[in-house]
């Protein structure tokens, strides 16, 4: 077993650990599922996005690669909540669309999950949506980084905030850009959160964490601060993570490479 060696305060998060990838492997069908599927679990994705308050109105888009010229992506227009498999459309690696049904138009937030597959070929989708908490920090241009969650250190690291873009133009993809390489997910200034990986389900599970990495914050904020963990305790996070096979990018995996990461 990879962890061992580890002092005998890392036993609960090897455990932990077991469990996330049991729950990842279990939901990481997509390269295996058919076109129909995706779509019935787009639409499930869509139902628990908006259900768990993340998106307000028809806010929020998501996105699945089927190769490297077709990706299944969410309407403009819709509630993410009562989306049916019919309501999404399927665009190529340049935004145009290649098939949809009646008047639905893609979201026009897919020059930014497009930047995301082209940076980064492991990706198999994307996630972007407006969770409250979250979002506050990212209205207030702070990222999530102060360790307080053994969890999140070990699932995100940290969260850094993308600057700010105009929807929908150029501005955003490049901003999202800087960070793809050492990050699975990301705060976009003064408007949400975006989160991907090597399934949708994985994708849709980091937008649940960056959330409630937010809200612990935001609360023990509230009650005076957290207890920080030390950066000896960090590191043995980080060097379970490194050792853990699990997919995607994490400061973890770049702690001598970048300044300010650790
Ligand atoms: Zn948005």
């Amino acid at each position: 077993m990879y962890c061992t060696h580890m002092r005998g305060s890392t036993a609960y998060m090897c455990a932990m650990l077991r469990m996330y990838e049991k729950n990842t492997m279990n939901n990481g069908g997509n390269k295996m599922a058919n076109e129909q599927e995706i779509r019935q679990e787009m639409c499930e994705i869509g139902r628990r996005v908006y259900e768990r308050g993340m998106v307000a109105a028809n806010d929020g888009n998501f996105s699945v690669k089927l190769n490297n010229n077709e990706f299944l992506c969410t309407p403009t227009g819709v509630s993410k909540g009562f989306m049916t498999p019919e309501h999404i459309c399927r665009i190529d690696a340049e935004g145009r669309l290649l098939e949809a049904n009646g008047d639905f138009k893609p979201s026009s937030e897919m020059k930014m999950h497009l930047r995301v597959y082209k940076e980064r070929p492991d990706v198999q989708a994307v996630v972007h949506a407006h969770p409250p908490y979250a979002t506050t920090f990212a209205a207030a241009g702070i990222p999530l980084e102060k360790p307080v969650l053994s969890e999140a250190i070990l699932t995100l690291g940290k969260v850094p905030v993308a600057r700010y873009g105009t929807p929908s133009t150029r501005e955003v993809p490049d901003a999202v850009a800087e960070y793809l390489p050492y990050y699975d997910a990301m705060l976009l200034a003064n408007h949400g959160a975006l989160t991907y990986g090597d399934s949708l389900m994985n994708a849709y599970h980091k937008m649940e964490s960056v959330e409630f990495y937010a809200r612990i914050l935001y609360q023990t904020h509230m009650l005076g601060g957290a207890r920080e963990l030390s950066s000896e305790q960090v590191g043995d996070i980080y060097e379970i993570r490194r050792k853990s096979g699990m997919t995607g990018k994490h400061p973890a995996l770049f702690f001598d490479k970048i300044s300010g990461i650790k």
